[in-house]
């Protein structure tokens, strides 16, 4: 099965955390994420630029740099002809982060519309005591300041998630507030459930974060992940 294999990978390399390079496994739970993928040289990442074909999303992929555009490890709305200068600057800036950082790479992403969307936070958490704790709120770079977030024990039924939507106080941004078009509900629901179905079949999974998954009109797209395997 795909997902163990990616996450079995993780831990041959020795870490037990996982980043967007393991982004194929909300892939295999359907999970909808941009498209893109990780590669190892300046010039497969030109060439899945040209195959996105517009401008993209370039980040660090490095098991010792968790909070990635905290070093500027991000780059947003890179034109294809800057794709290969990016990718240095990118190496350059981890590694005076941190001389010996592990860098797997470099993501190359599709870019997600984020004026039409909402920014939220899924995750999970496992408890010793009521085990893995769903978390939905708010996102992006809102989690800390707003504090908008709700918890459940995974798994969730279909009305579980739903009320999850319902608990955080943004609730009425999703709903389409200040005459923008309503975020795909029934989408962002599936998404809570296929999330819960993960966690509870990987129980080595002991902490996980999609941070941000953009919700649309249209769908959602999960942008990145980190997780922590025990
Ligand atoms: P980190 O959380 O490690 O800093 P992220 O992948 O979450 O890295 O990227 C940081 C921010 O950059 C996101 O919260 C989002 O606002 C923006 N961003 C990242 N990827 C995309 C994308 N594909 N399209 C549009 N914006 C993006
Ligand atoms: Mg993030």
């Amino acid at each position: 099965e795909r997902a163990r294999e990616i996450l079995e990978s993780g831990a041959r390399r020795g870490s037990n955390r996982l980043g967007v390079e393991a982004m194929d496994l909300l892939d295999a739970y359907g999970i909808p994420t941009p498209q893109g993928d990780v590669v190892s040289s300046p010039v497969e990442a030109e060439a899945i630029a040209e195959e996105i074909g517009d401008d993209v999303v370039m980040k660090i992929v490095s098991p010792d740099i968790l909070h990635k555009s905290d070093i500027g490890g991000v780059e947003v709305g890179v034109p294809v002809e800057d794709v290969r200068d990016t990718y240095e600057d990118l190496v350059v800036r981890a590694r005076n982060y941190q001389e010996d950082a592990t860098i797997l790479g470099v993501q190359v992403q599709e870019m997600v519309d984020l004026d039409n969307g909402v920014e939220t936070i899924l995750g999970m958490n496992r408890d010793p005591q009521f085990g893995p704790l769903l978390l939905f709120g708010l996102g992006g770079i809102f989690v800390e300041v707003l504090e908008d977030n709700t918890v459940s024990v995974a798994p969730v039924s279909e009305n579980e998630a739903k009320g999850m939507l319902d608990d955080i106080d943004s609730a009425p941004l999703l709903r389409g507030a200040r005459g923008r078009d309503p975020v795909d509900e029934a989408t962002l629901v599936e998404t809570i459930q296929r999330l819960s179905q993960l966690v509870t079949d990987f129980p080595a999974i002991v902490e996980l974060d999609i941070n941000p998954l953009v919700a649309t009109p249209d769908g959602v797209q999960a942008v990145d992940l980190r997780l922590t395997l025990d």
